[in-house]
């Protein structure tokens, strides 16, 4: 985002159906493209973050919401709160030449362990809250430099991820492609526009405040409440004999639901499905649509993902059609959730420094200088007057840090792909997916706000397939009732909804 202080905007001609007063599409220069392909490499997290947790992606809120309200002493580490609630973009370096970027997470930012007897190796981490290998938490150091040769690529010709300088078409439900004659009789014949004259032109003047994000003039991402896409249930069968090879990775969890109308209404779970649940904040949008597909991108940004590949393909140059396409996760943020949406982590980074280790711990990257500063001083044992280094005897004057596992704690050895502390702490999960520890009264709770009486419940045991799994993460974007929607069978009242779809 550029740093001045008069405010930056992208216009966009809006064509809108006077009679209708509907908007039939847009036309814009790669600029607002690029705006909205960025939203692809945003983690979820980031987006429910961004509308203010009313995203009305599926569960996504309620399960950003159990992150923030969960104490950190269930996590692994503290930082690794911090990396589901501002999961870090790892196409940040590009999203940062964007005219208006909307990810406001701090990509750069570094910190080290500060004390400078530390023997731990030379390390940083990009999250707050990271614990250096000797304990102590790893404090700020200042914003790493952009990188200038990524910057200088971003010439005049070349937008962030589209280039040339041709008009773009994008229609209200997020198709993409260059404006050409047979794209506008295509979308005249599309729309039954006669006479030209029955179109308005507006000009939008979009900012950081007022982007497409926001639903200002164009829907929201991701249809809600459409759970007819889920075909593969669950019957909640008593004790399934679980030994053989293929169910090795079911993840057990026990249900409560009512004995007449089985609806659920929550469910016992260990840490391991907890992080299945979690991780998912940490993962790109793009990345969702990818593996989930199909169903998930009938609304609005799967237009978007296949214009990619489609409408906007020739745009871009392959690389960043890979980056839009199957965005990476930020080294470390891998989880068991986006393995199962396949989802690869990119590889930890190495920072050169200018400066001694030590220095750099002192005076991070405003005084990389004081690791050099020299005096013209009389020096005792050589008996002479000569330039000597006023506060830094190191003989090295530079260092390359690596980049730490905020997952970590200490030396301690720990699973690596967990945000959730491994132990025997059980949770309960509503519908909805809000995640909480399981209390006697949060049960109780529950059970009574569900107005239903003890007598009529029912506890199954469950092993859940890696399978269905993937069910649950697609139902997480998708419907406020997650759990049910996989674990039941599907119900009658459905059908209307996809007679709707078809
Ligand atoms: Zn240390
Ligand atoms: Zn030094």
């Amino acid at each position: 985002m550029a740093t001045s202080e008069q405010e930056v905007t992208i216009d966009v001609k809006l064509f809108v159906d006077k009679e209708k007063k509907k908007v039939l599409f847009a036309e814009s220069d790669k600029e607002f493209v690029d705006v909205l392909f960025s939203f692809l490499t945003i983690p979820l997290g980031t987006i429910v973050r961004l509308l203010d947790k009313q995203s009305q992606m599926g569960c996504l809120d309620e399960v950003y919401k159990s992150v923030e309200d969960l104490s950190s002493d269930y996590f692994q580490t503290k930082a690794c709160k911090a990396m589901l609630l501002k999961p870090l973009n790892t196409a940040s370096s590009h999203c940062h030449r964007l005219k208006i970027n909307i990810d406001d997470t701090k990509p750069r930012e570094v910190y080290v362990c500060k004390d400078t007897s530390c023997y731990a190796h030379c390390a940083f981490s990009s999250v707050p809250d990271t614990l250096c290998k000797c304990g102590k938490v790893m404090e700020y150091a200042g914003d790493r430099p952009e990188d200038d040769a990524k910057t200088a690529a971003a010439g005049s010709e070349n937008g962030v991820f589209v280039k040339g300088n041709q008009k773009f078409i994008t229609t209200d439900d997020l198709q993409v492609a260059p404006a050409s004659t047979s794209l506008m009789l295509s979308l005249g014949r599309e729309f039954g526009v006669q006479d030209p004259a029955d179109l308005e032109q507006t000009i939008l003047q979009l900012t950081s405040e007022k982007q497409p994000l926001t639903g200002l003039h164009f829907d929201v991402p991701i249809t809600t409440d459409d759970a007819s896409f889920c075909t593969i249930p669950l019957n909640l069968c008593p004790e399934q004999e679980s030994d053989s090879e293929d169910n090795k990775g079911n993840v057990k969890i026990k249900v409560l639901q009512t004995k007449i109308s089985s609806a659920v209404l929550y469910a016992e779970v260990g840490h391991d499905f907890v992080d299945l649940i979690f991780g998912l904040l940490s993962v790109p949008l793009g990345c969702t649509i990818k593996t989930l597909g199909q169903s998930l991108s009938k609304g609005c940004i799967g237009n978007l993902y296949r214009s990619i590949a489609g409408g906007a393909e020739g745009c871009m140059g392959p690389d960043y059609q890979r980056l839009l396409l199957a965005p990476e996760l930020p080294p470390f943020f891998g989880s068991a959730a986006s393995q199962i949406l396949q989802a690869p982590e990119s590889a930890p980074k190495n920072i050169k420094i200018d400066s001694c280790f030590s220095c750099f711990k002192i005076g991070g990257f405003s005084n990389l200088g004081r690791c050099r500063e020299q005096d013209y001083r009389y020096n005792s044992s050589y008996r002479c007057w000569r330039d000597e280094f006023t506060n830094c005897q190191n003989t090295t004057k530079t260092a390359e840090i690596c980049e730490l596992d905020p997952k970590l704690h200490g030396v301690q050895s720990s699973n690596r792909d967990a945000y959730v502390k491994q132990g025997s702490q059980s949770f309960m999960v509503t519908d909805d997916l809000h995640v909480r520890p399981l209390t006697l009264d949060s049960s109780l709770r529950v059970v009574s706000e569900g107005e239903v009486q003890m007598k009529d419940l029912v506890e199954k045991e469950v092993a859940v397939t890696k399978f269905q799994i993937m069910e649950l993460q697609r139902a997480a974007l998708m419907t406020r009732e997650a759990l049910s929607s996989v674990l039941l069978p599907p119900k009658k009242k459905k059908k209307n909804l996809k007679h709707l779809m078809y």
